[in-house]
């Protein structure tokens, strides 16, 4: 499958893949205007996400593109984007939609406002789009597992990000990173949940990384020692490693 991710992370998200289907539109309407678009997904309204000017004038420029969504994010898209009805497909999580170009299925994701993942098939091929979420122990459908790509968040890493809280409440400061926690999938988390879902040759593609301010720096790659533990090994790249089919443990174990 041919992907370009446009935008990662708080600054902006927005991922093309092929046939022209971008999911998120977070990123200023420049780094997307030359590209074929035919069909939006969108997950939830955080600017990052949902950027209202762009998204306004990538409907107004393009009167093809068709828009699909959650049922919560309609209203914004009619209002604030001034997006025609029209265009506007609302998807019914765990339900299966065949646009020609792609199958896609939306499932709920625990945020501080309401958000979704995407499944899609494209060409023969699946791919699974799951950030901003707390986390993904509640997923329970057949359809996230082997896809073939999975773009998955991994926005913090235990450790690091439990020191800086530290660090901020003995200045006195307020730590919002502890909110982060709360709705942002960790690299852990993000790590497990490949171990659980992924088949050996799946593509394992990190997005929505944290950066910190002050140090301007994405969260670095898993030293191999932190991959212990796994149920399958996972390269580097969080790719999983051939010879890593261990039979999967029961979920509640
Ligand atoms: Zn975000
Ligand atoms: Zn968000």
């Amino acid at each position: 499958m041919i992907y370009k991710i446009i935008g990662s992370g708080s600054s902006g998200n927005a991922l093309l893949l092929e046939n022209g289907i971008l999911v998120d539109c977070g990123v200023p309407y420049k780094d997307i205007k030359d590209e074929v678009i035919g069909l939006v997904l969108l997950t939830h309204r955080h600017s990052d996400h949902f950027r209202v000017a762009t998204i306004k004038k990538l409907a107004k420029d393009h009167p093809m593109i068709r828009f699909a969504v959650p049922e919560y994010l309609a209203q914004d898209l009619v209002e604030k984007c001034l997006v025609d009805t029209r265009r506007i497909d609302i998807i019914q999580r765990g339900e299966h939609y065949d646009y020609g170009l792609a199958t896609i299925m939306s499932y709920p994701l625990v945020h501080d406002v309401d958000n979704v993942g995407w499944w899609l098939e494209i060409n023969g091929q699946t791919a699974v789009y799951i950030t901003d979420t707390g986390t993904v122990d509640h997923l329970s459908y057949k359809e996230l597992e082997q896809a073939d790509y999975y773009f998955l968040e991994a926005n913090y890493e235990d450790d690091e990000i439990n020191q800086r809280i530290e660090k901020k409440l003995q200045a006195g400061d307020f730590a919002y990173e502890a909110r982060v926690k709360e709705t942002h999938l960790s690299l852990k988390q993000a790590q497990d949940f490949i171990a659980w879902y992924a088949a050996p040759d799946s593509k394992v593609i990190w997005i929505h990384q944290h950066k910190d301010k002050e140090e301007k720096k994405k969260i670095k790659e898993p030293p191999e020692a932190k991959l212990k533990g796994l149920l399958k090994p996972v390269d580097v790249n969080g790719n999983v490693v051939a010879g890593g089919e261990n039979e999967r443990m029961d979920k509640t174990t």
